[in-house]
Order: structure tokens, then C-alpha cells, then sequence
């Protein structure tokens, strides 16, 4: 029997890691780990039965001590929660389905004691990639994808091919503002940029998928997990969400993973890896869907992603400020304290302001990420 934990039981991919748990029956889950919402926490534990669980705020985990004292579950929280439950004594697997850059010491320290991760907090691969990579070949331990394009880039690596790949062709949906050009987004609300076309996610990165910030982050994200340089990724917009990403070889082969737009698969993959097993739900339907269409993306107008490039071609603590300037700017964004347009210009702002560091030690990446915040306040505060 597999036994796992998860950090993010709460949001959207660790309540469909628990319906993956649930379908299969055979895995045991035995640490959880949430940020606010202990109301599904205590659901998750009546129902799946780990003896830790971790809420990030102290009063709501005494709330959550008192509501569950029938049960045999120690309740933790804070960081030192976090760390309790990726480490775990028992479980093999680690789940990363926390939002933001708060999951690095966790995945390290989970990865220092030996836990493979499935990985969807990309954010800690963005920033963290040069420690955790090296780190998990150190231990053994491996770092399977659960983001869906990484996976299907994974699942097309499969057959021990990894030599002879020449480029990664990362695709996205363009997101809701497909089509648009920058004018055309000065005005656009909270509830715009909330509506993606083919994917129900959570808040932040349903965002970061209308700036394509997102797609930025899994350039960097693609770099670490396939060591692969950026310039060997090529974003390609193929709007349906079909193709969930393809692999181009040496002699110009290109190999796909296809499939509906379905967390669970990649999910369930990275669970069983590198066993297949039945997973309910619809198939694709050629017949139906017709045609695919594939794009170029509009760099001028989404210009995140070009600042990707830059920070992941820079690497050192570039992408720390490329991520940390996203996730403050979008936590403000969602607060209403500034334009959508503004989120890019922040990214843009700190980036310039930044002097990188080459090979930034955790300790750094968490100061870089302590003086953008601070730099995006006081930039703000001027005005
Ligand atoms: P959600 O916002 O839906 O969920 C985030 C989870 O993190 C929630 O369980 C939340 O708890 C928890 N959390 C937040 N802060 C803390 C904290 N300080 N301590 C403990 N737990 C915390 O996000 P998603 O599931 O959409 O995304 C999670 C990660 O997966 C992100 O890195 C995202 O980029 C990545 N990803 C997501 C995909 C998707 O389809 N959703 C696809 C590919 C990657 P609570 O709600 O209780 O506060």
C-alpha cells in the first residue's frame, strides 16, 4: 500500500488527489496540511485518517484540536506544521499542491528525509530548482510532475529517450484574454481574469494563467525538471487544451500526450508512477473536437512570459523576484489595490531593480524574496 502526505489538502489539486486516494482505495493518506479552511480539513480527516494534520494559523488549529479530540490526530501548525507533515515518518510520497513560494523549506526538508515528491507547487521549482534538483539526485529521491503539461512532457519522455531530445514544445490555452491586445486590458476586473476557458483551478493561478505568468513559471519549471535550457522550450498556444504538451526529438520526431483537460490523470500518474491504471471519466472524441489549433504567443501584449525567458536565462535569484513580484502583485490585484496591467509592470519593476545573486542559498532566496515584497510596498506607498 502507498502511503502519502499532502501539503494543500484544501485547495483545488489536493481535493483531487483525495477524489484519486478515494477512487482507487489503496493508498493511505497520512499527514494533511492546510492553510485557513478547517472546516474541509476536519471532513478530510473524519474520512481519510491521518494521525497529523497542520493548519498555518495557531488559532484556527486549536479550533481544529478541540473539533477533532475524538479522533487519534495530533493537529500541528505554522511552519513547523508544514515541515511535520513532509516528513512524516511514514509516508513515501509527498503531494505539493500548496500555493506560493511557502513550500520550499518543506519540499526540501521532505526530500532531505528521503520522500519522493509529486510536484505542483511550481513555485518552489522556480526559485529553489538549483538546491531541490541536485538534492533529490543526492538522495534518490524522485520529483515527479503533476502540473499537467510537465506530465505530459514526462510521459513522453517515457522509453529512456531523454538523450535525444532537441526541444520541449510547452503548450497553453492563452487563457481568457486570447486574442487581445495590451490597450484592451487596462480595464479588465478581478471576475475577468477569474474566468479561464478550459481549466477550474485555484484563485492564484487561474490569474497567472490570463498574464501567462504561468506558462512563464513552467518554462523555468521545465528547465529544472528536464534540464533542459530555456531556449530549448518553445511555448506554443493550442487553445482547445488538448494537446497537453510535446517533445521533439533529434531526428524530428515529435511525440504528445493527449487528453481532456483533467487534473486527475497527471495526478494519478504521478501517484502510481510508472504503473497506468483506470481513471473514470470522459475520453476524447476526435470526431467531435474536429480540429486543433496551434498559435504563436503574443509576447508584446503578455509580456510575462518574455520576462520569464529573461529570468530564466539569467537564473540565480532572478526567477525568485520574477515569482515573488507575481505573487505579491496578484495578491493585490485580487484585493482590488491595482490594475490588472499594474501586475506585469511590478514584475517588470522589480526585476530591474534587482542585483542578482548567481547562486542564491535558501537564506538568500528568502531575503530576495522579503526585500521584493518590501520594494513593492514602498513603491506603492508613494502614490
Ligand atoms: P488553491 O488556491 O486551490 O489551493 C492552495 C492550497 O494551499 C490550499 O489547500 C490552501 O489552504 C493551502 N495553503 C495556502 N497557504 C498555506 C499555508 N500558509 N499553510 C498551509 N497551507 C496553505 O491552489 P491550487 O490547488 O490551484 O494550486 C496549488 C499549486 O499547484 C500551485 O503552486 C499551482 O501553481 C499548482 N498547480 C495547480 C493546478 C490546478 O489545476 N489547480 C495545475 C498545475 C499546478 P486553505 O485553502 O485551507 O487556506
Amino acid at each position: 500500500m502507498k502511503r502519502i502526505a499532502i501539503l494543500g489538502s484544501t485547495g483545488s489539486i489536493g481535493t483531487q488527489t483525495l477524489e484519486v486516494v478515494r477512487e482507487n482505495g489503496d493508498i493511505e493518506v497520512t499527514a494533511l496540511a492546510a492553510g485557513r479552511n478547517i472546516d474541509l480539513l476536519e471532513r478530510q480527516i473524519r474520512e481519510f485518517g491521518p494521525k497529523l494534520a497542520a493548519v498555518w494559523d495557531e488559532k484556527l488549529a486549536a479550533d481544529l484540536r478541540g473539533r477533532v479530540r475524538d479522533l487519534d490526530v495530533e493537529i500541528a501548525s505554522g511552519m513547523d506544521g508544514l515541515i511535520r507533515v513532509s516528513t512524516e515518518e511514514k509516508a513515501d510520497i509527498l503531494v505539493t499542491a500548496i500555493v506560493g513560494m511557502i513550500g520550499i523549506r518543506p519540499t526540501i526538508e521532505a526530500i532531505r528525509a528521503g520522500k519522493d515528491i509529486a510536484l505542483a507547487n511550481k513555485e518552489t521549482l522556480v526559485t529553489a530548482g538549483h538546491i531541490i534538483m541536485p538534492l533529490a539526485r543526492e538522495r534518490g529521491v524522485s520529483i515527479l510532475p503533476v502540473d499537467s503539461e510537465h506530465s505530459a512532457i514526462f510521459q513522453s519522455l517515457q522509453g529512456g529517450q531523454e538523450k535525444a531530445l532537441k526541444k520541449i514544445l510547452l503548450t497553453a490555452s492563452g487563457g481568457p484574454f486570447r486574442g487581445r491586445k495590451k490597450a484592451d486590458l487596462a480595464g479588465v476586473q478581478v471576475e475577468d481574469a477569474l474566468k479561464h476557458p478550459n481549466w477550474e483551478m485555484g484563485r492564484k493561478i487561474t490569474i497567472d494563467s490570463s498574464t501567462m505568468v504561468n506558462k512563464g513559471l513552467e518554462v523555468i519549471e521545465a528547465k529544472w525538471l528536464f534540464g533542459v535550457d530555456v531556449d530549448q522550450i518553445q511555448v506554443v498556444v493550442q487553445p482547445q487544451s488538448v494537446v497537453h504538451s510535446m517533445v521533439e526529438y533529434e531526428d524530428g520526431a515529435v511525440i504528445a500526450q493527449l487528453g481532456t483537460p483533467d487534473m486527475k490523470l497527471p495526478i494519478q500518474y504521478a501517484l502510481y508512477y510508472p504503473q497506468r491504471r483506470y481513471l473514470p471519466g470522459e475520453r476524447l472524441d476526435f470526431w467531435s473536437i474536429g480540429k486543433l489549433e496551434f498559435e504563436k504567443p503574443d509576447t508584446e501584449t503578455f509580456g510575462a512570459l518574455a520576462l520569464a525567458y529573461e529570468a530564466g536565462h539569467a537564473g540565480g535569484s532572478l526567477p525568485t523576484v520574477f515569482n515573488a513580484a507575481n505573487e505579491k502583485a496578484v495578491a493585490l490585484f485580487l484585493e482590488r489595490r491595482i490594475g490588472y496591467l499594474e501586475i506585469t509592470e511590478l514584475i517588470r519593476a522589480c526585476m530591474e531593480e534587482h542585483v542578482n545573486i548567481p547562486s542564491p542559498t535558501l537564506e538568500e532566496i528568502l531575503d530576495t524574496e522579503a526585500g521584493v515584497y518590501a520594494y513593492i510596498d514602498s513603491r506603492l506607498g508613494r502614490r
